[in-house]
C-alpha cells in the first residue's frame, strides 16, 4: 500500500433500461488518502449512492477506474476487508446484539473473541442490552448495533450511506461523535454519504460536494479543525463558515441545474 485510500477515475456510470438511459455519474475523478475520513454531501439523486455501492462492489460502472488500497473492490469485498452501514439497518430480527455483530465474524469464517463484541458493545453506548433483540431497539440504538457491526472485523474501509438520516437532530449529532471516536479508533479509510451540511462538516476531512442530473462534483472542500471534534465546534464561528461555504457550493450546483433545465 502507498498512503493512497480509495480512488476514483474518470468514473462514469449509466443505469439503462428499455425506457431510458440515467447518466448518474459523469467523469468522476477523486483520489483520498489512507486514513482519512471523506463526506460526499449532495442532494438525493445525486449519484452519492451509487459511488458508495461501487467503491463496496454491489454495482459495477460504465467507464473508468476505481481502487481501494491499490486493490479492486471486488478483491476487497471478497478478502472481507470492509465495513459497509446504511439508512436501513437491516439487522436480523431473530439475532440478540451480540449476535448481530457477531455475524460478519461468523460469514468470514473467522471467531471474533466474545471480550472484543463486549468491548464494541460498551463503546457504542449498548450495555445491559447484548442480550437484547432488534425490535426491543429505538431507531438509535439499532444503528448502533449496524456501526458496531460494520467495524467488528477491522475493515479497512468503512463506507457509510447516510447511517443517521432516520434520526432526530440530537441523537443524531450524539452518534455523529459516537461515530469519531469509533473510527478514530481504526486506521480505517471512511466514507460517509450524508445530505446533512453539519454532519458533513463535524466528521470530515474533506467534503465532496455534489449536484444532479448528471452526477457531478461540484466542490471539493478541505475541513481542517483538529480532533477530536466536540459539541462545542458546532456554535463556533469557524464551524458556520465551514458550513456557509459547503451551503453556496451546494446551492450553486443546484442554480446551475435548474438553468441547465431551462436551457434544454
Ligand atoms: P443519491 O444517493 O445521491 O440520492 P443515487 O446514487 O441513488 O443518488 O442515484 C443517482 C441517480 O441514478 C438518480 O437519478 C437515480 O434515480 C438513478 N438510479 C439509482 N439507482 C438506479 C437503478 N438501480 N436503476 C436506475 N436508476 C437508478
Ligand atoms: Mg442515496
Amino acid at each position: 500500500m502507498d498512503g493512497t485510500g480509495f480512488t476514483l477515475s474518470n468514473l462514469t456510470k449509466v443505469y439503462s433500461s428499455k425506457k431510458s438511459d440515467v447518466l448518474a455519474l459523469d467523469d468522476i475523478s477523486l483520489a483520498v488518502p489512507q486514513g482519512s475520513f471523506t463526506a460526499l454531501l449532495g442532494p438525493s439523486g445525486c449519484g452519492k449512492s451509487t459511488i458508495l455501492r461501487i467503491l463496496a462492489d454491489l454495482e459495477s460502472y460504465s467507464a473508468g477506474e476505481v481502487t481501494i488500497h491499490g486493490e479492486s473492490p471486488s478483491s476487497i469485498r471478497t478478502a472481507h476487508r470492509l465495513g459497509l452501514a446504511l439508512q436501513d439497518p437491516s439487522l436480523l430480527p431473530w439475532r440478540s446484539v451480540r449476535d448481530n455483530i457477531r455475524l460478519p465474524g461468523q460469514v468470514m469464517g473467522v471467531g471474533i473473541p466474545k471480550s472484543r463484541i463486549d468491548e464494541l458493545i460498551t463503546l457504542v453506548g449498548l450495555d445491559g442490552f447484548a442480550d437484547a433483540r432488534p425490535s426491543q431497539l429505538s431507531g438509535g440504538m439499532r444503528q448502533r448495533v449496524a456501526i458496531a457491526r460494520a467495524i467488528v472485523a477491522e475493515p479497512e474501509i468503512l463506507l457509510l450511506d447516510e447511517p443517521f438520516g432516520a434520526l432526530d437532530e440530537i441523537t443524531r449529532q450524539r452518534m455523529n461523535e459516537e461515530l469519531q471516536k469509533l473510527w478514530s479508533a481504526t486506521s480505517a479509510t471512511a466514507l460517509l454519504v450524508t445530505h446533512s451540511i453539519s454532519e458533513a462538516a463535524f466528521l470530515a476531512d474533506r467534503v465532496i460536494v455534489m449536484s444532479p442530473r448528471p452526477g457531478r462534483i461540484v466542490g471539493d472542500i478541505t475541513i481542517d479543525f483538529e480532533r477530536p471534534r466536540r459539541r462545542e465546534l458546532l456554535s463556533t464561528p469557524e464551524f458556520h463558515a465551514a458550513c456557509d461555504e459547503l451551503s453556496s457550493l451546494l446551492h450553486a450546483g443546484a442554480d446551475e441545474e435548474s438553468l441547465q433545465a431551462v436551457e434544454a
